[in-house]
């Protein structure tokens, strides 16, 4: 695809966990829990008119799903704030000054004073109904592979509640994450391509780690992207959690924007217009289904459901039409109608027959409902109100289609595809918070960040090549490596005991390779690789059976007992097993003359030591008895 020809326009939304002593507005320890005392409540939360009079279209679309939240608040990881029953308290300096460093490294304009402002929530993932923000430097720009990225604005906001479960109209939210730091980066629309975004996410993700204030790990990390092409429409896409496949979510939504234009463009051939698809009528056709075979349309009658319809003037195929991977308009249509109405989905004209419903159904639903040729039909199966908001949502949407690609909030699913999470809230959504006093920007705080001012990959490069004798190809891979920090770290500890090589080889290219092969590697944590490193260099273990240990580990397994079940920590005579290997093969070593067997003999041993033993090691000791083979 040409994303130059198309216009695809990507700005990025990078928000971060800081690593800090405390939350963000109250002292509060700021990581998660599993098990603790806790106390629940719940609320429910309801739109408020702005100052401008106008009700917010995304607070009233939540407000529309007449939901519950009930807050569990752990004792040890929340207090009244959490709650909202206690003014917020003096913001957190060490978050801002973090902010500081980033901003310096962007060059961006740092203001002097930091205003604590409001910023509506409508999904009950905060207490209060609002997020609370501070705008700490706008502009500036960061620079990759040559090209120069606009930094928009630098924020820093307290994190969201955790959503644990939905339960119907239930939602239960935990408040340890509810006032965790969190940075905010937003990049201007800059991005052309789907593998520059996922670059540019990279490399500000690898900044925020070389101030070693962030948090690691999933869930640690989000990105918000802005996504839109020539003639489309700029869709929010909330929630991406691994910076690896942002280039695919990308890739998709340009392929959802062309193929909603392509659906855009043949219902303008087809010549339907919007007051025909919202002028159609609800028919219940129930009736026809009643006496079906189908289990779906059993189950649900049984249930008290109806079956009701819609016709879809001129919409004949388009609804099996695939927008994105395993997603067609008809899914599009299906979580309108999930969202607007809370039904289980919809069924369309375009996959029948199916679920048991019989071509004969389908022929007498298309006659009540007076469809022609070309016509569609979307089908409900749900109680009367319900099933009626859902085919309202429908259709709406489904008049939407002529003008092309609808301005969404959308939600990442793990494979890269989205679906649909809100229509997209309006603009003026800020206001200030009243109870934090501002906060100026002080010499301290500005000479504090810049000790955390991450370097740029120009002076890493250098530093690694001169200081730590690292070829050019290995320094480039670490730097742009998901694992840099660590390698980073790792590099400057062991200098002098440890050749930078064995470091980087292990932090970047084993793990990926251990990935690579399906070893879950998640499971591994950062201290245990260095526990790995810190047996190499006391020459405990030898640098080859570095993977092995790291797949025990990943299995579960302590360092130690990876080691001890891998036979690591016997203590090996070398020379014993050169001399049986020697004895083994004698007859063709003396074929080939011992000097010119020293790479067969050297193969064997490794083979039969499976890296306990350093290759260094071995290869004198091969030496060695071959040397005195000869001489005999
Ligand atoms: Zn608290």
């Amino acid at each position: 695809m040409n994303y130059e020809e198309l216009g695809l326009k990507v700005g990025l939304e990078i928000h971060q966990q800081l690593d800090t002593k405390r939350k963000l507005f109250c002292h509060c320890k700021p990581d998660l829990i599993e098990e603790d005392e806790e106390d629940v409540f719940q609320r429910r939360l309801r739109p408020v008119r702005s100052e401008l009079g106008e009700v917010d279209i995304a607070a009233l679309f939540e407000w529309k799903k007449g939901r519950t939240y009930i807050y569990h608040a752990p004792r040890s990881r929340s207090c009244l704030v959490e709650a909202d029953e206690e003014p917020p308290h003096e913001a957190d300096e060490e978050s801002i000054v973090i902010a500081l460093a980033m901003a310096k490294s962007f060059n961006s304009n740092i203001v002097d004073e930091v205003h604590v402002m409001r910023k509506m929530v409508i999904d009950g993932s905060n207490t209060s109904g609002f997020q609370r923000t501070m705008l700490v430097a706008l502009g500036g720009s960061i620079n990759v592979d040559g090209k120069k990225i606009g930094i928009e604005t630098i924020c820093v906001e307290e994190d969201a509640a955790r959503k644990l479960k939905e339960e119907g109209k239930f939602v239960h939210f935990k408040l340890d994450r509810l006032g965790i730091p969190l940075i905010e980066i937003a990049t201007a629309p800059d991005i052309h391509t789907p593998y520059e975004a996922k670059k540019v996410a990279l490399r500000i993700g690898q900044m925020l780690r070389l101030t070693r204030k962030v948090k690691r790990g999933i869930g640690t990390i989000r990105q918000d992207l802005n996504v839109s092409i020539k003639n489309g429409a700029k869709t929010e896409i909330k929630g991406v959690q691994k910076l690896e496949i942002i280039d695919k979510v990308v890739e998709y939504e340009v392929l959802r924007q062309l193929k909603l234009l392509e659906i855009r463009d043949e219902l303008r051939r087809r010549g339907v217009t919007k007051e025909e698809i919202l002028n159609q009528p609800i028919v219940d056709v129930t009736d026809i289904l009643e006496k079906s075979e189908s289990k779906l349309v059993k189950k649900a009658l049984k249930l008290g459901a109806g079956a009701f319809a819609i016709r879809l003037p001129k919409f004949k195929g388009l609804l099996g039409k695939e927008v994105q991977p395993g997603r067609r308009f008809g899914t599009e249509l299906a979580d309108y109608a999930r969202f607007w109405a809370g039904v289980g989905g919809i069924i369309h004209s375009d996959e029948l027959p199916k679920y048991g419903i019989s071509e004969d159904e389908v022929r007498d639903i298309m006659e009540k409902l007076d469809c022609a040729d070309e016509d569609a039909f979307v089908l409900v199966l749900a109680p009367g109100y319900e099933a009626r908001e859902a085919l309202k949502a429908v259709k709406e949407r489904a008049a939407a289609a002529l003008d092309g690609v609808p301005e969404e909030t959308r939600a990442a699913n793990p494979d890269g595809t989205t679906k649909f999470l809100r229509p997209r809230p309006g603009a003026a959504r800020m206001y200030p918070e009243t109870d934090v006093p501002p906060i100026v920007i002080t010499e301290d705080m500005l000479k504090r960040a810049e000790a955390l001012k991450p370097k740029n990959p120009a002076e890493l490069i250098e530093e690694l090549m001169t200081i730590y004798k690292l070829p050019k190809d290995m320094a480039e891979k670490m730097i742009s490596s998901v694992r840099f920090d660590l390698a980073y770290r790792l590099v400057k500890k062991y200098h002098g005991k440890l050749h930078s090589t064995i470091v980087v080889r292990t932090v970047v290219d084993t793990l990926k390779e251990l990935e690579r092969e399906g070893v879950e590697i998640e499971g591994i944590r950062d201290e245990q690789i260095e526990e790995v490193l810190d047996k190499v260099a006391e020459g405990k273990v030898a640098k080859e059976a570095i993977p092995d240990i790291l797949k025990k580990v990943a299995e579960g397994l302590s360092v130690e007992k990876a080691i001890r079940e891998l036979d690591l920590d016997k203590e090996i005579d070398v020379n014993k097993v050169v001399r049986e290997i020697i004895n083994k093969y004698r007859d063709e070593i003396e074929k080939r003359g011992p000097q010119r067997s020293f790479g067969f003999v050297m193969g064997k041993v490794m083979a039969e030591l499976r890296g306990k033993v350093d290759g260094k090691v071995v290869a004198q000791a091969v030496k060695k008895a071959l040397e005195e083979l000869e001489g005999k």
